[in-house]
């Protein structure tokens, strides 16, 4: 970079906003994209367990028995993929990012519904 170059730099710099924003005293812009956190409807989770099968940190631990999941939101890098694979699609991504925590108050734990029964089959007249 040559002298002019960078005084270029300086000025344009000494005149321009932040590329940073002050978040969260000011608040981010987001999308229908932004990955916030993950969510989920617990009337929807079949314990299945796909979504912990994909989980490349093992933020997600699903107890079939206790009929239980449970995300370390610690743990969790937003990924996403989480949520591409469940197979009722009772996860979701929300936009909302997750506030500050310490690691105890990471770990969320919802009771869910479990497999689905099946239904009777007709009786035959
Ligand atoms: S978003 Fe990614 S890291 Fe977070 S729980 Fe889902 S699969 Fe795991
Ligand atoms: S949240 Fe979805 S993928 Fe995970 S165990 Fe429940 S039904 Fe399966």
């Amino acid at each position: 970079m040559t002298y002019f170059e960078m005084t270029k730099t300086v000025i344009k710099n000494l005149f321009s906003h932040p590329a940073t924003l002050m978040y969260p005293a000011k608040p981010a812009k987001k999308t229908h994209l932004t990955r916030g956190h993950v969510t989920i409807n617990p009337d929807g989770c079949i314990t299945c367990r796909s979504c912990q099968r994909k989980c490349p940190t093992q933020a997600i631990c699903v107890e079939v028995k206790e009929k239980t999941w449970q995300i370390d939101r610690l743990r969790c890098i937003v990924c996403n993929c989480c949520v591409e694979v469940c197979p009722t699609k009772c996860l979701a991504m929300d936009t909302q990012y997750t506030a500050a925590m310490t690691a105890r108050a990471g770990i969320m734990k919802v009771t869910v519904s479990g497999p689905r029964k099946k239904e009777p089959a007709p009786a035959e007249s």
